[in-house]
């Protein structure tokens, strides 16, 4: 990389966290350079032709509820950079192999009289829920994206409940799923619209917040949809990317940052494995994992023990396998609905659900894993041809693999194991859609250490930046005396999904970084008028004469 002027803020990663906190600093005046490892932007938020010509599949994720919600990213203003949301008719349906199928649709009416089929007074159960998201959603949605503790939006959410209501709801938000389930309701629909949403993290249907996160989901979906990018899920990077170009910041790929310099406790610097070393005016944003930054890009010289500590007790979330499909017709479902939903849950109850996640939870390969599904073109018809399908799905599996509960898998991503998987997988779909694979033209598959190479945030393939259980949420995340973007070296914040609010692409963590690289350094301009209290800092540059070269 050749004669690059400082910049006010290098941003480490372009995923959507960090480019949202590009996008922000650049909106306050901030040069901003983004050095990306990989070829192209977008971290997990990537789509290309993976199998056949003609069919744009999403690389990593695919359904953005969170992204349509967000504070933040709705403050971009994406669809002036060329985002179109589309929606699938039914956002989620959750089939079992008996042919009963549960329904989440925008359409209240059609979600609770798909609950009532399986137990009559269950869509009551269903409108109570939704009912409390009404009351509650903006304000919590706020206090979950802002910074932890959460005073203002915290404040209007516990005015908004009262104070009776405000024990009742610290209660029901602590629930774990089966428990929030059995509360609500006698069938078997209810419990699988809730769990299936609380298992996109890595809770069990046993543990305390599980509850939260599934109802956050499905009343996302009542309200939103699940929403998808129209042409791919790399069009809401191409959006972000633009929008960030557009106020003068820079994206430059295949430039991997190998170590984070720190002078006088200050991040000064970043190195890249091009040999280059790259100064910086105001700020360093992290978008890369908790463990990655604390453990290679700063030396351990500059850390404090219990910073090193805590990262060795970083507890990832799952592994993950990734399948995707080019189908040349539509899955064959049994269960009409969900012919015409965008996301399907392949699980057989809530026990079914237990059972693959104590599985998980003793290093056991699933026998039956629960899979998610996205049909693509049904939710974006631009996806692939009329009448074809691009099918996305993912299922999770242990890290450290210490056995197999359905056969002889060795855990070690093989072409065998790899193949034998992909069946498991299949079998799932072929119970409740007989004859899809007849219909299969192309398949892609990802190992979790072929999701980690594309993407050195997916440690593994664990897709949220760390567990979401309690004990590595709020002031826990990543670990005990962070809890916010801040670090312990000045100028250098975390950006990622490993900071506070966790997984999902809602932007959040991004531009908790980003503003508070913009407090501390309006702190450190106020302080510098202050006699005594060090050198001013340099004026705001709106636009950067820096000439990069792209090394790709
Ligand atoms: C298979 C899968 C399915 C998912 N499905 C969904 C979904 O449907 N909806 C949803 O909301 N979320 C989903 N997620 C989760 C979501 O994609 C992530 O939580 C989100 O992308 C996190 O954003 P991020 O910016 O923190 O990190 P990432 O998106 O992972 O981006 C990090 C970026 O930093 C780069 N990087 C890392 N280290 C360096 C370095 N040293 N130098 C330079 N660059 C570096 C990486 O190459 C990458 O581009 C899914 C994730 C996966 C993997």
């Amino acid at each position: 990389m050749a004669s690059v002027t400082e910049p006010d803020v290098i941003v480490i990663g372009s995923g959507p966290n960090g480019l949202v906190g590009a996008s922000m600093l650049a909106d306050e005046g901030w040069d901003v350079l983004v050095l990306e490892a990989q070829p192209d932007p977008g971290g997990a938020v990537r789509s290309g032709e993976l199998t056949q010509p003609g069919f744009v599949h999403d690389r990593f994720s695919a359904f953005y509820p969170l992204a349509a919600a967000s504070p933040v990213i709705r403050a971009l203003h994406l669809e002036d950079f060329g985002l179109q949301w589309r929606r699938a008719p039914v956002a989620l349906a959750h089939p079992t192999p008996d042919g009963e199928c549960a329904v989440l649709s925008t359409d209240l009416e059609e979600t609770a009289a798909s609950l009532d089929n399986y137990r009559p007074g269950d869509g009551k159960g269903w409108r109570e829920l939704y009912a409390r998201w009404e009351r509650v959603s903006a304000h919590l949605v706020d206090a979950l994206l802002t910074p932890f503790p959460p005073v203002r939006a915290g404040g209007r959410l516990a005015a908004a409940l009262g104070p009776r209501e405000w024990a009742n709801f610290a209660r029901f938000a602590l629930l774990p799923v089966r428990a929030m389930a059995d509360e609500m309701f006698s069938g078997a629909g209810g419990p699988l619209l809730l769990a299936g949403n609380t298992l996109h993290t890595d809770l069990a249907p046993e543990q305390t917040l599980g509850g939260l996160f599934g109802w956050m989901l499905a009343c996302l979906g009542q309200e939103h949809g699940f929403p998808v990018p129209e042409g791919g899920a790399g069009r809401l990077t191409d959006a972000l990317v633009r929008r960030l170009e557009a106020r003068g910041g820079r994206v430059v790929c295949s430039t991997p940052v190998t170590s984070i310099e720190v002078r006088g406790r200050r991040a000064v610097a970043v190195r890249t494995a091009h040999g280059d070393e790259i100064g910086v005016r105001r700020a360093v944003l992290a978008d890369v994992g908790a463990p990655a930054l604390y453990g290679s890009l700063v030396h351990p010289e500059h850390l404090p023990p219990r910073i090193l500590d805590g990262m060795r007790r970083f507890t990832y979330d799952h592994a993950t396998v990734k399948i995707d499909w080019a189908l040349d017709r539509k899955i064959p479902w049994a269960a009409e609905p969900a012919r015409r939903a965008g996301t399907v849950h392949l699980g057989d109850s809530l026990d079914h659900l237990t059972e693959y996640s104590a599985q998980l939870a003793t290093g056991r390969i699933p026998a039956r894993p629960f899979v998610l599904i996205g049909q693509m073109s049904t939710s974006d018809p631009t996806r692939s041809p009329e009448g074809t399908e691009v099918v996305w799905g993912y299922t999770h599996v242990p890290h450290r693999v210490r056995g197999d509960a359905g056969g002889d898998l060795s855990g070690k991503w093989d072409a065998r194991d790899t193949e034998a998987f992909v069946t498991r997988v299949e079998r799932e779909l072929e119970m409740r859609a007989p004859g899809f694979t007849d219909g299969i033209v192309g398949r892609h598959v990802l190992t979790p250490p072929m999701l980690e190479a594309e993407d050195a945030n997916l440690v593994n393939g664990a897709v949220n930046g760390g567990t979401a259980q309690l004990h590595q949420q709020l002031i826990f995340r990543p670990t005990i005396g962070l809890g916010r973007a801040e670090t312990p070296i000045k100028g250098l914040f975390l950006a990622s999904a490993s900071a506070h609010p966790g997984g999902g692409v809602h932007g959040a963590c991004g531009a908790n970084a980003a503003r508070a690289a913009l407090f501390a350094d309006r702190r450190q301009r106020f302080l510098a008028t202050i006699p005594g209290f060090g050198v001013a800092a340099p004026a705001i540059s709106r636009r950067s004469d820096a000439e990069i070269s792209r090394r790709a």
